[in-house]
């Protein structure tokens, strides 16, 4: 069997015409790797088209429906340039725009199924731009079909966040798309669209075409799931506070999923999940570079001789610390603290705990007063605000001796809190205040990937 690559372009990767452009080239030049082409919707659709949705829940059919015209131009105004035939996606789009507006009606009336109803309207993102990626790619003479995604990912019925059935997807993926590849034809298809085995509408949840590329990829046995964005891969750290930042050719499965939880620009972890479990790397590549290497996220990642792959960071953590001496000893005391924010439904990022107190950090300080209120009586409660999370990523972390001296040797003078190395023992994570970070990270930069080790550090 021919092992195929599964290649997805992002919504900003079909943002206007030259956009459109640069994949007519990009996929010419995979050709003979049997490409399968996935497509997220035109950047800000998806938001609009949920934007609509909700004004016509709130009855205001006539703002719900103006809302997507500038989007439905945008589709014209693409097709007019590169299409061989724009009439014909003039009149897909007309039909598009008239199922939208009887949705929005169904939704704006009382009683509605609000979530299966979105689901509907917010699909035609990815099934309109699919169809005019399809016309696109046909103009630049290559052999493409329009695949409905909704035929091959099977999914439960949790409308706006549905859990593909795994089996279910696999044999309609392969039933749909083997025969094309073997044809040595090229499938595109919408990202994040899919129907419940009932032929329902759903959607995986918001970025979720990574995930039908991964689910595809994973069905196909595919050689590579290629993941194309306007951004040069992962790099060593925040371009925008370190200008010597650099991508990194590789990362495990394991620093991807460290990382993830610092930019969006990453893969997330459960999205690339059905690459991992097959063992097919996950390339991040940048369409505005085609030929540079990107990022690729596999198995195993060689062990770079500093044994720092990257260095994330995230301001605007807070801190909460809880100090009991009733807690030497005792059990339960953990469950009291965290029931009390499982109830506010805030989400704690990292838990460090000695004998007699815990220290947990949030992103979401919400509803910390009534967080905070609470804990009272458990224990003395000290909460810091303004603070930053530093987490310094590499498989040679879990090895290498002295990697936690060079951290902290380096940052010197700066004061460090709730220091965390994770089970997986890739990630050395610790809090500083939010007014040094970018110095914690220009030196630790400076330490890991500027200096001797430089060159060799991300080789
Ligand atoms: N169009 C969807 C979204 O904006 C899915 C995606 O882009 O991956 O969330
Ligand atoms: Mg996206």
């Amino acid at each position: 069997m021919i092992r195929p690559i599964v290649m997805k372009f992002g919504g900003t990767s079909v943002e206007d015409a030259s956009a459109f452009d640069r994949i007519i080239r990009i996929v010419t030049s995979h050709q003979s790797l049997r490409p399968i082409v996935v497509v997220s919707a035109m950047s800000g659709f998806t938001d609009a088209l949920l934007a609509s949705v909700s004004y016509a829940f709130k009855g205001e059919l006539k703002a719900a429906k103006n809302l997507l015209e500038i989007h439905f131009e945008r589709h014209l105004a693409v097709a007019g340039t590169l299409n061989a035939a724009p009439k014909e996606f003039a009149q897909v789009l007309t039909s598009a725009r008239e199922e939208i507006g009887e949705l929005l009606l169904g939704i704006s009336s009382p009683n509605s199924p609000r979530t299966s109803l979105q689901d509907e309207v917010v699909a035609y993102g990815e099934r309109l731009s699919s169809a005019l990626l399809t016309d696109v790619l046909t103009a630049g003479s290559l052999p493409v079909k329009l695949v409905d995604a909704r035929h091959c990912i099977i999914t439960d019925d949790r409308h706006g966040r549905a859990e593909p059935e795994i089996a279910r997807t696999q044999v309609a993926t392969r039933s749909q798309l083997e025969p094309l590849v073997a044809a040595a034809q090229i499938p595109v298809l919408g990202g994040f669209i899919a129907s419940t085995s009932a032929g329902r509408t759903t959607t995986l949840g918001r970025g979720g075409s990574d995930y039908t590329a991964a689910l595809i990829g994973a069905a196909l046995g595919a050689a590579e799931v290629q993941i194309w964005t306007d951004v040069p891969g992962v790099l060593t750290a925040d371009p925008r506070v370190i200008k010597e930042a650099r991508p990194i050719p590789r990362l495990s499965y394991g620093e991807a999923a460290e990382l993830a939880y610092f930019g969006a620009k990453v893969l997330h972890p459960k999205t690339i999940q059905p690459a991992v479990e097959q063992n097919i790397p996950v390339r991040i590549c940048n369409a505005r570079a085609p030929e540079a290497e990107g990022t690729t996220v596999c198995e195993q990642s060689e062990i770079s001789p500093s044994s720092v792959k990257a260095i994330a960071h995230k301001s605007g953590v807070t801190l909460v610390q809880i100090t009991s001496a009733r807690m030497l000893g005792a059990h339960g005391f953990l469950h009291a603290i965290f029931e009390i924010f499982n109830r506010h439904h805030t989400v704690i990022d990292i838990v460090t705990t000695s004998e007699v107190s815990v220290s947990i950090s949030l992103d979401d300080a919400a509803s910390l007063s009534e967080i905070v209120e609470e804990l009272n009586a458990l224990g003395a409660v000290h909460v810091e605000t303004g603070r930053a999370v530093i987490c310094v990523v590499g498989e040679g972390l879990r090895g290498t001796p002295g990697i936690a001296a060079r951290v902290f040797g380096c940052l010197g003078d700066i004061n460090v809190s709730l220091i965390s190395q994770g089970a997986s023992r890739i990630n050395l994570t610790f809090v500083v205040e939010e007014l040094h970070v970018h110095e914690a990270i220009r030196r630790l930069h400076q330490t890991f990937f500027e200096g001797e080790a430089a060159t060799q550090a991300v080789a």
